[in-house]
């Protein structure tokens, strides 16, 4: 059962206002990762709430309380729940998706504001969030908007969970999704869950995502001195802290993106040429990667090779270093402490708790190697498990049929290199099938500079969301 022709029109018809509200939401600056924004954070699940209401959801916020961030103790924003149906004749849907954002400065390098919403001429709407993950919490809006304002019951029971933590870890909702999913609980009912919160490979096919990859993410201390010294008066002096977490840093991964630790690449055992072949059908090539990436820098002319590197090999990239000189000009400073920060994206089997002690051992080997007199400290930051679900389940087929009628073409099937962790508490807690139905493109730049949403993928995904609820109500269990 396709969604009606009139739900389809009235997408198209109030897609300026829909953009107005994208632009709305883009322009609170609901950073999780920036303690000085947390109040934007919990001004943007408030303006959801307030959507949500008006749109005839059941709503309440949910109060996860304190955590620890960059040494400051802070409230975590509400996480929101949301109901709206309760038929025992229909089939009910959990939906989720986060209302916080990365990090965005015009002086990262973002030809315009970053929360300011600009709409180009070629139609890209471009801010932060618009893509990851506001353009698509608005599409669900946008579908409940037209049932609303036609009086039109809802083909299936929706429940909502949105939260605003996902890019800082998801603090605060394992829990409350392990709770909220046991017998009497608010996810009572569910029989699926649709998450709206990853990219298509390329600019031209429609994905649905199977599997995730995990995270593990560490921050390395190296500290010596009591201050900032003076090269000049300290240089060849001292045992220097980011001369070693250089050191230790350059020795996690090579220019080929070999994971140096010993023992976790070897965790996950080889493709067989069944598996290759899945990799080998995907509408994805060098040059998508590449275009994507904004420079010809492919690990691989093998586009097999490659695409497994994204999808089921893990990853260990390196981030950042906290405490280094970083402004312009030359400063002849001798940093006192540093911090490297570096992450490993996981595929099964692999988990946090496996991998976590090769990289401390290693960690702490190599720098003892070193032979220096500085002190290091080791901490995990955040992690989770990788993903995979069963791709032929009534949850993916609805899915793959409203892909069908909307976008006239047939899905990818994807496993996505990056993490949602929570995907698998779903899974695990629920007990039912899990979907990842992205709306934007490979190309968006979700977590970078001039991050983007198409304007046709917001409208057409707003009718691909709706189209989805009604292939659900259709098909049988
Ligand atoms: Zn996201």
């Amino acid at each position: 059962m396709a969604a009606p022709t009139e739900f389809l029109t009235y997408i198209d018809s109030k897609a300026d206002a829909f953009i107005q509200r994208l632009a709305d939401a883009v322009a609170i600056q609901s950073v999780s990762g920036d303690a000085k924004r947390r109040g934007e954070v919990v001004r943007m699940a408030h303006w959801l709430d307030g959507q949500l209401k008006a749109l005839g959801v059941e709503t309440k916020l949910v109060d996860l309380g304190k955590h620890v961030m960059d040494g400051v103790e802070l409230d975590l924003p509400p996480a929101i729940l949301g109901s709206i149906g309760n038929d025992p004749k229909k089939k009910t849907v959990l939906i989720y998706g986060h209302f916080d954002v990365q990090p965005a400065n015009k002086s990262d390098g973002w030809d315009t504001e970053p929360f300011e919403l600009v709409i180009k001429e070629n139609g890209q709407l471009v801010g932060r969030g618009s893509s990851d993950d506001k353009g698509p919490i608005l599409g669900w809006l946008n579908v409940l908007e037209y049932h609303r304002d036609n009086q039109k019951p809802l083909p299936v029971n929706i429940k909502f969970c949105f939260e605003g933590m996902e890019e800082s870890g998801s603090e605060g909702l394992d829990e409350l999704v392990e709770k909220e999913s046991k017998a009497g609980g608010y996810f009572e009912g569910v029989d699926c869950v649709c998450i709206s919160d990853n990219y298509w490979l390329n600019d031209r096919t429609p994905v649905l995502t199977y599997g995730l990859r995990g995270l593990t993410y560490f921050k390395v201390t190296v500290s010596g001195p009591g201050r900032d010294l003076h090269s000049g008066v300290f240089g060849r002096t001292v045992h220097e802290p980011m001369t070693d977490l250089i050191h230790l840093m350059g020795r996690l991964v090579d220019q080929q993106g070999n994971i140096l630790v010993p023992g976790v690449d070897e965790m996950v055992p080889p493709a067989d040429d069944e598996e290759k072949a899945i990799y080998e059908a995907l509408d994805y090539s060098i040059s998508d990667v590449e275009s994507a990436a904004g420079g010809q820098i492919s690990l691989t002319s093998n586009k097999v090779d490659l695409l497994m590197g994204r999808m089921r090999n893990p990853s260990l990239s390196l981030h950042g270093i906290e405490g280094a000189f970083s402004e312009p000009g030359a400063k002849t400073v001798i940093p006192a402490k540093v911090s490297g920060k570096f992450s490993i994206r996981l595929v099964p089997p692999q988990t946090p708790e496996a991998v976590n002690p090769l990289v401390i051992e290693y960690l702490k080997s190599e720098f003892a190697k070193l032979n220096t007199k500085n002190r290091l400290e080791i901490e995990g930051l955040h992690g989770g498990k990788p993903w995979v679900a069963d791709h032929k389940h009534w949850n993916f087929e609805a899915a793959k049929r409203a892909t069908r009628s909307v976008y006239k073409q047939e899905p990818d099937l994807t496993r996505e290199g990056g993490s949602i962790p929570v995907t698998l508490t779903f899974a695990e807690s629920l007990g039912v099938n899990v979907l990842l139905l992205p709306m934007g493109r490979g190309d968006d730049g979700a977590h970078s500079t001039n991050e983007k949403l198409d304007r046709s993928n917001f409208i057409e995904g707003s009718k691909l969301l709706g189209s989805y609820l009604y292939e659900l109500a259709a098909i049988s269990k």
